[in-house]
């Protein structure tokens, strides 16, 4: 064992505040606002604070932001119509469906109804061949939040072993495309990899996506790593955690992400950005 270190935070709070502001600065520039659509179906509570923190989000930057709360018994076919209704809307630059949807709504079917210019989730099939291709202008909130966290910290990718444990459509795979396309080289495990502390060790990056307090302990980092802990979990006492045990863990990383205060305030400014990107090619192109 070499001397005992401690791991620097990173400070997803920080980073997500400096990307508002830029955010904001170009928005005070702009004739026209970017507009952010948000439809909500049903009365989960949990998906209730997203929105609200998406809606406030916008507020902050000064988009304007109009949100769509429809009933549990919504059909897929009222979905759809509003959806049609937000793609031709001038004002509307970006559509957000809150995942999840009530079980008799095909979430498949809504995300690909979005126009690929408005999708600020980066969900239709559409944006993420574009991502697989490196031609996105819109990224997954998520991993786009943690490669400007790697950037913002100066963590250099290139060469870099990474690994992400989770394979999601939202979270694992494009995180794994972002790192490889940032020349790092790329593992992606599973509920199904072998020896899964012998992979993890191996990373110089390590992304942790799978949604389990405490599922990754030291024995499974390689000291000095640096630590993306993406899950949102709630420990014995009810208690926001990651994946991550933070007290063993951020005693040999270098760097780590702590939860709350890490990836996740990143994912909302992402999805700012994202609107941002996505007005200003629509009134581009209009
Ligand atoms: P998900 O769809 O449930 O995916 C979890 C992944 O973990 C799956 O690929 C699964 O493998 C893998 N997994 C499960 N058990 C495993 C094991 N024992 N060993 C290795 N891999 C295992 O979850 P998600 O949507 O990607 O979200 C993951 C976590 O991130 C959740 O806690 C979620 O709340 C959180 N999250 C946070 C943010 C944020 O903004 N901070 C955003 C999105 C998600 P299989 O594919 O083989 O089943």
């Amino acid at each position: 064992m070499t001397g005992k270190m401690q791991a620097a935070i990173i400070d997803g709070r920080a980073v997500s505040a400096s990307v508002r502001e830029r955010i904001k600065a170009e928005v005070s520039g702009m004739e026209t606002k970017p507009g952010l659509a948000v439809i909500i179906v049903g009365n989960d509570p949990a998906s209730a604070v997203y929105v609200r923190n998406k809606k406030r989000g916008c507020e902050e930057v000064g988009f304007n932001s109009w949100v769509y709360e429809l009933p549990e018994n919504t059909t897929e076919d009222e979905l759809l119509s509003l959806i049609d209704r937000l793609n031709v809307e001038k004002d509307v630059h970006g559509i957000l469906v809150q995942l999840p949807l009530p079980r008799h709504i095909d979430e498949s079917h809504i995300t690909e109804r979005i126009v690929p210019e408005k999708d600020v989730d980066a969900f239709h099939s559409i944006n993420v061949g574009k991502i697989l291709k490196g031609e996105a202008a819109l990224l997954p909130c998520t991993p786009a939040g943690i490669m400007e966290l790697l950037r913002y910290y100066d963590i250099k990718i290139s060469g870099a072993r990474c690994v992400v444990v989770g394979r999601s459509n939202i979270v694992g795979k494009p995180m794994a495309i972002l790192l490889l396309a940032a020349d790092g080289t790329v593992t992606v495990c599973h509920s199904k990899t072998k020896e899964l502390a012998s992979v993890t060790k191996e990373a110089d990056i390590l992304v942790s996506a799978v949604g389990k307090a405490k599922f990754i302990t030291a024995d499974m980092v390689k000291p000095g790593a640096v630590i993306i802990d993406v899950g949102m979990n709630r420990d014995e006492n009810g208690k926001l955690c990651g994946d991550v045990d933070f007290g063993s863990v951020s005693a040999i990383a270098s760097y780590i992400t702590p939860v709350p205060g890490g990836v996740g305030p990143m994912t909302i400014s992402m999805l700012l950005q994202n609107t941002l990107t996505a007005a200003k090619n629509i009134i581009q192109t209009n």
